[in-house]
């Protein structure tokens, strides 16, 4: 049994907060991470406090980010208003994001000279709930989508005609993810779920899903209409599945063995269905949760990290994964 764990990090300011000459509202002490409501003062009286909440939440998680050295003169050269999610899976070549760093690790413990290894990798993308796969396109550069879910009774969910290739190096992955990068949806909106998998059957097979979930933005602050107000609603259900789906976990890790009979909506939307083993099954999983410093982001952040501390109460077992 092994819980959730769950690490929180700290972009620094993005152009348009430097502008606004934000406030930083994040504090980070060891494994706590504290964030202050801008709008209730040092010197809130009691009834401002009622009104407007208590003035600062604290936080416990397994590890928190903050890139002191960038936070203090640099900020984010760019208007975006992302909070990091891509950025801290995929980096930049001088500061690596979490993919080629474990790819690369996987690689580098592959070394016993008595074992065969077969590396395989899928590259997916969740979009208006329907499985898109990144590396196998139709003539026109258009990726296979609609893809179906379907179960294993042993081995779990899956992606059915998902393309698989083998690879023997970071530079191989890398060369797929380029590939498929440039046909994913993040050019309309930044709200996409990309799904990564490598896959190594033998005698012994496991394997790693790397996920980049558009989880803590809010829909409705997309300010979308018609065919984007659409997408915002699916990718919500995604996301509201998701706090479901972890509200519930969490509860059931408090009662303990009362679970087994409590059911899961993990079918609910395809996000949930395909991280069924990863929530609550028998896998290690890590969440990294994204955040922004800045006062004018204080919603969306409280929220992110309220998301966040709920997972980490999940215990990840066997016995609770049956819905
Ligand atoms: P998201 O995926 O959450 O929408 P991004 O990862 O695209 O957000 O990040 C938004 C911007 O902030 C990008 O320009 C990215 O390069 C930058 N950025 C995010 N996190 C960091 C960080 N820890 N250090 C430096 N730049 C960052």
């Amino acid at each position: 049994m092994t819980s959730v764990k769950v690490a929180v990090r700290v972009r620094p300011l993005n152009n348009r907060e430097h502008d606004l000459d934000c406030k930083f509202i994040i504090q980070m002490d060891g494994k706590k991470t504290t964030i202050v409501n801008p709008k209730v003062s040092d010197h809130a009286t009691e009834g401002d406090v009622g009104r407007e909440g208590m003035r600062l939440k604290e936080f416990t998680f397994d590890f928190s980010f903050w890139s002191v050295e960038k936070l203090d003169s640099k900020y984010v050269s760019q208007q975006q208003t992302g909070s990091g999610k891509t950025y801290s899976m995929m980096g930049n070549p001088g500061d690596e994001g979490l993919i080629p760093r474990i790819c690369k690790e996987l690689f580098s413990n592959m070394t016993d000279q008595t074992t065969s290894y077969r590396t395989e990798v899928s590259y997916l993308e969740i979009y208006n709930e329907k499985v898109r796969d990144l590396l196998k396109h139709h003539p026109h550069n258009k990726p296979v989508h609609n893809l179906r879910v379907r179960e294993h009774p042993k081995q779990g969910p899956y992606v059915q005609d998902l393309s698989k290739y083998i690879v023997n190096n970071f530079e191989d992955i890398e060369e797929l993810m380029h590939r498929g990068n440039a046909v994913r949806t993040t050019a309309s909106t930044n709200m996409n779920d990309a799904k990564f998998t490598e896959d190594m059957p033998c005698e012994m097979s496991s394997k790693i899903h790397l996920v980049d979930l558009a989880g803590s933005e809010r829909a409705d602050a997309s300010g979308a209409t018609g065919q984007r107000l659409k997408e915002g609603a699916s990718i919500n259900k995604s996301l509201v599945t998701l706090g479901t789906v972890i509200s519930v976990l969490a509860e059931i890790s408090e009662k303990s063995r009362h679970g087994r009979n409590v059911f899961i909506p993990y079918r609910d939307s395809v996000l949930t269905w395909l991280l069924k083993d990863s929530l609550g099954g028998n896998s290690r999983t890590i969440m990294v949760a994204t955040i922004s410093p800045a006062d004018v982001n204080y919603g969306e952040t409280l929220s992110t990290l309220r998301y966040a501390n709920r997972a980490k109460n999940i215990i990840n077992r066997p016995t609770v994964n049956e819905d």
